[in-house]
């Protein structure tokens, strides 16, 4: 067991990737807390997860809650020694068809709220810890229409090395997890029937050599790796889970003869 007597938070862990990750956790021996804002996904969490588990309802753009809630956390947990700042949105923002509302709502929860949950984490977390972030590939990918998206991934990417830096004195380090498409919840909005997730799945697996979208389980392993004492001399990087998509995008299957 590679968590055996740690505590992991999880911003988002009623859901996707975070949702994923709280379970592998758990199956690694760690005792889980996972924040979400819908109580509905929330409870069916708690329930699906069994014990070992906390939940707290949290959005994590209000950042005096957040500090709360990680301070109640702690004190019914103990301090953390993993902290996995996944929660995120996602969302296009188009050049002429976006409003500042739009805009600002994808900075505070990508971005804004990422740095302010590690802050709101840092008191309560051991010497030692590990704290994980999620990025995108889309910090890499120049996508049309997802500007706000990308800017907060490839701001996350930096902030991963500046913090990585900043905790090294306290032996504290700060990795990230980098997903390319991967089958969750975020993409409902964009693809809400059947056909239209078969026809996206399509679309974004074929952009990688592998030729498919990530699972959530895929990610949460990467995370794993960083939550870990396998990852123990390992800070300021990133693990990219997209099928070489970013990195050897010539092998997509539009580019094979035949
Ligand atoms: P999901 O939609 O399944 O999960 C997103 C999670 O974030 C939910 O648990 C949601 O909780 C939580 N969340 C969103 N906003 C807030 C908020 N303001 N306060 C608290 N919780 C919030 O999507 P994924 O699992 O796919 O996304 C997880 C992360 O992975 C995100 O950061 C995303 O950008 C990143 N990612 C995902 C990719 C993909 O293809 N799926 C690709 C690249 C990166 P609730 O539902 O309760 O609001």
């Amino acid at each position: 067991m590679r968590l055996q007597n740690k505590v992991a938070l999880i911003t988002g862990g009623n859901s996707g990737i975070g949702l994923a990750t709280a379970k592998i956790f758990l199956d690694e021996g760690a005792k889980v807390i996972i924040t979400g804002r819908n109580p509905e996904t929330l409870a069916a969490a708690e329930k699906a997860l069994g014990s070992n588990v906390l939940t707290l309802k949290l959005d994590v753009t209000d950042v005096a809650a957040t500090e709360r809630a990680f301070a109640e956390a702690a004190a019914k947990f103990g301090k953390f020694d993993v902290l996995f700042a996944n929660a995120g949105i996602g969302g296009a923002t188009p050049l002429g068809g976006t409003s500042l509302e739009q805009f600002n709502a994808i900075i505070s929860t990508n971005l804004t709220a990422v740095f302010f949950t590690v802050q709101s984490a840092l008191p309560h977390l051991n010497d030692g810890g590990s704290v994980i972030l999620n990025g995108s590939v889309h910090a890499v990918l120049g996508a049309p229409g997802w500007s706000a998206y990308a800017a907060t991934k490839g701001a996350v990417r930096a902030m991963t090395r500046n913090m990585a830096s900043e905790l090294a004195p306290r032996g504290i380090r700060v990795n990230q997890v980098t997903p390319g498409g991967t089958k969750t919840p975020i993409w409902q909005p964009m693809a809400s029937t059947a056909d239209a997730m078969s026809a996206l799945e399509a679309r974004l697996g074929g952009m990688s050599p592998l030729g498919r979208m990530s699972e959530a389980e895929e990610i949460a392993k990467a995370a794993l790796y960083f939550a870990s004492s396998d990852s123990a001399n390992v800070t300021g990087i990133e693990i990219v889970v997209d099928g070489g998509a970013t990195s050897a995008p010539s092998g997509a299957k539009i580019f094979r003869a035949g």
